[in-house]
């Protein structure tokens, strides 16, 4: 089969590989037919989470089943399935208690949790860019799409990720009626935590980006408040004064590739300073005394200038992490289907999976008004 392999720093390619079988009694194969590219999948890309060369990336696959193991209970071969991006047991304590990603079973490593295509620190679990995928605990780390929906792949497809890391970001950082929500980073994820805060009765969310058209999509689709921080320096200070003393909530959706290069060109390139934490100063100045940050980019390194004392003296709350996705994929597909979120807008480029390199530059340099890249094989 076909899928997209990490080769070196800024280089994917496109291999035919072994297909995956059956490993375990409750294992399913599934026959992706759309698969998303993330913001997480550009650390890997970066260099950010050590990976061995020709390792399968992905992790927000779906598609059809096409073979389940003989104890998978509730699937079968053409059930239609949105894979969340956590591997999880189903039957631990985390598992248990809505803490999938942190599930004490599905990494054989130790911590954290497994996580599809995302390195052996991760559970070593080949990703979900390719024809086929291994899904483990097939009746657990799955989403089965009702049989009647009238939902096309890109309308569900988000639901393996962005949606529920969205949705948990607001929930897990307290998002109340009345508040101001800053929301860093306006990617994929980024926009659609904007919609969350809507949702959640915010009054006031200001997203913050350097990228122009996604500031403007932000703008036009979400209708929130923007700045570009490359024509306000002292962003911190700024969204300080705007807010009259900071805003209940800040969320970053930006994570270790925001970070600023020490000779202030702005640059996107992420392929640098891992030890420097922009978006969380950016933070730590924008949020108000007693006020909320919550870290949804991604972190994977010991971070220097933490602006510890920042936090502490002003009661700032911090909270993080990788969002445990597999409980909130019902809901949140009915919300879907209600019509109470549109996730298509994030969509602006389509390609066949042999065009992953260059599906993955563009969405890199976010070029031709990328936000959201997926691939079809
Ligand atoms: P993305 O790279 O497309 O978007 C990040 C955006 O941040 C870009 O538009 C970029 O221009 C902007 N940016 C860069 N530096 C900035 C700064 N200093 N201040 C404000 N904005 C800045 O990625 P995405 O797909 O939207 O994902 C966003 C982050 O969320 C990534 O770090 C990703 O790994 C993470 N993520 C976390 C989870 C989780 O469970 N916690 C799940 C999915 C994604
Ligand atoms: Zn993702
Ligand atoms: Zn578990």
């Amino acid at each position: 089969m076909k899928a997209v392999t990490f080769q070196e720093k800024q280089r994917v390619e496109v291999k035919e590989v072994e297909a995956p079988s059956i490993q375990q009694n409750d294992d399913m194969i599934v026959r992706i037919t759309a698969t998303g590219i993330c913001g997480s999948d550009l650390h890997l890309y970066h260099g950010g989470f050590p990976l061995p060369q020709d390792y399968i990336i992905g992790h927000e696959p779906m598609g059809i089943v096409e073979e389940v193991g003989p104890d998978v209970k509730t699937l079968k071969k053409g059930d239609r399935v949105v894979i969340p991006f956590n591997v999880s047991c189903g039957h631990c304590y985390y598992c248990s208690n809505h803490m999938e990603s942190q599930c004490d079973n599905s990494n054989p490593h130790g911590e954290p949790g497994g996580l599809f295509g995302y390195s052996k620190a991760n559970g070593n679990y080949p990703g979900g860019q390719a024809e086929y995928l291994r899904v483990p605990y097939a009746d657990f780390s799955s989403f089965k799409v009702p049989e009647n929906s009238e939902l096309d792949d890109e309308s569900v497809l988000f639901l393996s990720d962005v949606i529920p890391t969205a949705y948990w970001s607001v929930e897990n950082s307290g998002v109340k009626t009345g508040d101001t929500v800053i929301v860093l980073g306006a990617g994929p994820v980024g926009l659609m935590v904007q919609k969350f805060a809507w949702i959640k009765g915010a009054e006031r969310v200001i997203a913050v980006d350097h990228v122009d058209h996604r500031l403007a999509h932000a703008k036009k689709a979400n209708n929130v408040e923007t700045i570009n921080f490359k024509e306000n320096k002292e962003i911190g200070s700024k969204l300080h004064e705007l807010t009259k003393g900071g805003a209940d909530v800040v969320i970053d959706c930006v994570g270790m590739d925001g970070t600023v290069p020490p000779d202030n060109t702005f640059g996107s390139e992420g392929d640098n300073q891992y030890g420097t934490i922009s978006p969380i100063i950016t933070a730590s100045q924008a949020v108000r005394k007693f006020g909320v940050v919550q870290l949804t980019g991604v972190y994977g390194t010991e971070a220097n200038n933490f602006p510890l004392g920042d936090f502490f003296t002003r009661n700032v709350a911090l909270t993080m992490g990788q969002a445990p996705v597999i409980h909130m994929m019902p809901a949140l597909y009915k919300m879907v289907e209600n019509k109470l979120i549109d996730p298509t807008d994030i969509i602006t480029h389509s390609f066949s999976i042999s065009e992953a390199a260059e599906a993955y530059r563009i969405f890199d340099k976010k070029e031709d008004g990328s936000i959201k890249t997926i691939l079809k094989p």
